[in-house]
């Protein structure tokens, strides 16, 4: 299943390297159509080279002066073809390739054999379509934010009322995307259910996704599932699993929603701190939230854990009538 999605994203690479390939064609036949003359000149300057890298490898008798002359030969092709691009009004790279990504030139692969950035986009682009968050994100983003369904009273042990309360919360979430790149911010959300937790996430990743930022979504228990299958090899051929995995780290943004509805144990204990201080180590925020209350947090978690959060996540507390907006 998961291999699927890559071969096809593979596919993908192939098509636009095709199309991108035949699109110079056209433009090169179009273009000597124009102007014959430019073909001879193409010709005549791959005679050339050809000759040059000829004497260079077999190195003949005189093959320095030889080589010398060709190149000057091959100058004066290349600035009588360059004139009349000029002349005609046709850019210098007009038959180069244009690739989508200057990166990897549409092969989805680095030099150093590791995937693209273009391709880890492209994935979870895919993902976000397999787990109906394409849907979600153009229901939910701040946009579609309405604070009026916050209650105006005083809310029972709270200074604030959750309109209030709200309209800071959405500050904050404000505040956190558009210094995304410069401040390294952490958010922590936490409260009961029903309260907009997820759809103040949302809202986030949307306007992130958006800017061309890497954002992975994640509910704890899907999270863990993916470190889980990493780790213990559980589709030993399905290289998504690797990317899914890393990714936790790689990731500009790394959303966790639902901390604590994860069965917890000293496996997903540890993973949790590795993912988190990894993060912090890296630059890279991180976005939970949880159900679970502050003191309820440290109590679920080693400390080691919640000192990370508590210390460097900003808390953001949401309270109120249960709105249910996450059902
Ligand atoms: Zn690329």
């Amino acid at each position: 299943m998961n291999n699927d999605i890559i071969r096809d994203i593979i596919k993908d690479y192939d098509k636009k390297r095709l199309k991108s390939k035949s699109d110079l064609e056209y433009r090169k036949k179009e273009l000597y159509d124009m102007v014959p003359e430019l073909k001879e000149i193409d010709r005549k300057i791959s005679l050339v080279s050809i000759d040059i890298s000829k004497y260079t490898f077999s190195k003949p008798e005189d093959y320095t002066k030889k080589i010398s002359k060709l190149k000057e030969e091959l100058n004066l092709l290349k600035n009588k073809k360059n004139n009349i691009y000029t002349k005609n009004n046709i850019p210098l790279s007009y038959l180069e390739p244009s690739y989508e990504c200057d990166i990897c030139n549409d092969t989805g692969y680095l030099q150093s054999g590791d995937r693209c950035i273009c391709f880890k986009q492209e994935i979870i682009n895919q993902l976000y379509k397999m787990s109906n968050m394409e849907h979600m994100l153009k229901k939910e983003n701040f946009d579609a934010f309405n604070i009026d369904i916050f209650s105006n009273s005083v809310y029972p042990g709270e200074k604030l009322s959750p309109k209030e309360n709200m309209k800071n919360i959405y500050k904050e979430s404000k505040k956190f995307t558009f210094n995304f790149n410069k401040a390294k911010d952490n958010l922590l959300f936490y409260g009961g259910t029903g309260l907009g937790k997820t759809f103040m996430c949302n809202c986030i990743a949307k306007e992130l996704i958006d800017e061309g930022y890497t954002v992975v979504y994640q509910t704890s228990f899907k999270m863990f599932e993916v470190i889980s299958n990493y780790k213990f090899r559980n589709n030993p051929d399905d290289e998504m699993d690797k990317i899914n995995y890393k990714l936790l780290f790689d990731a500009d943004l790394l959303i966790i929603d639902d901390l604590g509805t994860e069965s917890a144990n000293s496996f997903t204990k540890t993973e949790l701190f590795n993912i988190i201080n990894s993060r912090l180590i890296s630059g890279k925020s991180t976005i939970i939230s949880t159900n679970l209350a502050i003191d309820k947090f440290s109590i679920n978690y080693t400390d080691r854990i919640s000192s990370r959060v508590l210390n460097n996540y900003t808390a953001c507390k949401f309270y109120g009538k249960d709105l249910r907006w996450e059902r």
